[in-house]
């Protein structure tokens, strides 16, 4: 199934094989134009005069026994906005193919598919902010490549329901492309990662940006069927993931405490700001997140979100007409949080 949806100029495609993607155990390496001493700014048990492997064997195999799947499964990128990006090089041919996007969402699919001269079909989540899947199967094109879902959705919180996600992997031919960049925060039984076992078209994304506290890294993953991240492999540039990245994303597996300690603060954080916006006159609703943030809807959005702007505090401010007079606040530290709910109690 996989080889029918690659464009075709890839399927035979010859990737650059750099020096580093055969040989990795020499003593003399003289192959790949490197200086052979160390710049003064590495850190000393690093040879950052070194290329990284080019296919991070040693950080896939990590991810994949975190995930219980084969490191053949798991694709690692520059943040999982590049694997976007390469998702749709990889599948959809400019001026023939397309891909849905269930807005609202994350405004990156669109950006990604404008950007490689890609169509994008516009659906709409329902009234629930959930899948409308029998909308979806019949609006969507036999050259709709990829279906883009975010769970939890970015901006309004929720998570879809899983057996919608798999319900449209089995009724579609197209690749279903599972955003999972929040689902450390939401509950262990969302986590899609173990259904691509199941489903040769679900791509599962996800990301060190957020429950990790590793935005400034760069470093995303997909887990996927073998077949999807050898072509990935095969179309990426030769070094994308740098040897810090890896370095730094291989040593925070290891503590997961700090991770069970980020997720549980910022659920707690949550809950408690959610609550207490929900009793501030000027907030109309505080939709549900299973996120790091909250769609908030206010009587005047704007009026909000200057006086916010002018205490030093930035939030997000989204265009649409479904999320008119909302804002996306971001779960901060509990003192950040009190900075927040002081300023829009001071509005009336
Ligand atoms: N997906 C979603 C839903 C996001 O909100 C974001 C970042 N805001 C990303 C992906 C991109 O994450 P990364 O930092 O891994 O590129």
């Amino acid at each position: 199934m996989i080889d029918a949806l690659i464009r075709p100029h890839l399927k035979e495609f010859k990737p650059y094989v750099s020096a580093r993607s055969e040989v990795l155990d020499a003593q003399i390496f003289l192959d790949a134009n490197e200086l052979p001493v160390k710049n003064p700014v590495s850190p000393a048990e690093m040879n950052l005069n070194r290329y990284p492997d080019p296919f991070q064997i040693d950080l896939r195999k990590t991810l994949a026994t975190m995930l219980s799947v084969t490191p053949e499964m798991i694709f690692t990128g520059v943040g999982s906005d590049e694997i976007i990006d390469l998702l749709i090089r990889l599948f959809c041919e400019p001026g023939r193919d397309s891909v849905a996007i269930i807005d609202p969402t994350y405004g990156v699919y669109k950006v990604a598919a404008d950007l490689n001269a890609i169509r994008t079909i516009s659906l709409q989540l329902n009234q629930q902010f959930q899948l409308d899947v029998t909308g979806i199967k019949t609006t969507i094109e036999p050259n709709t490549k990829l279906v883009f879902l975010c769970s939890p959705n970015n901006p309004t919180g929720n998570v879809l329901k899983g057996e919608d996600i798999t319900a449209l992997c089995s009724a579609t031919n197209a690749i279903i492309v599972a955003d999972q960049a929040y689902v450390e925060f939401a509950r262990p039984s969302d986590d899609l990662a173990g259904s691509a076992l199941e489903h040769e078209n679900l791509v599962v994304l996800r990301t060190f940006s957020k429950a990790w506290g590793l935005a400034g890294i760069r470093l995303g993953y997909c887990v996927a069927n073998e077949r999807t991240v050898s072509y990935l492999l095969r179309i990426k540039s030769p070094y994308n993931v740098s040897a810090i990245t890896s370095r730094l994303a291989t040593n925070a597996l290891k503590n997961r405490v700090f991770l069970r300690n980020s997720i549980s603060t910022i659920v707690a954080e949550r809950a408690r700001l959610a609550e207490s916006l929900q009793s501030l006159a000027v907030v109309v609703h505080v939709y549900p997140s299973e996120a790091n943030f909250l769609l908030v809807e206010f009587n005047d959005a704007v009026r909000v979100y200057e006086s916010l702007r002018g205490a030093g505090i930035i939030v997000r401010r989204r265009s649409e007409p479904r999320l008119r007079n909302c804002l996306r606040l971001t779960v901060g530290t509990s003192e950040e949080n009190d900075l927040v709910l002081s300023n829009i109690r001071k509005l009336g």
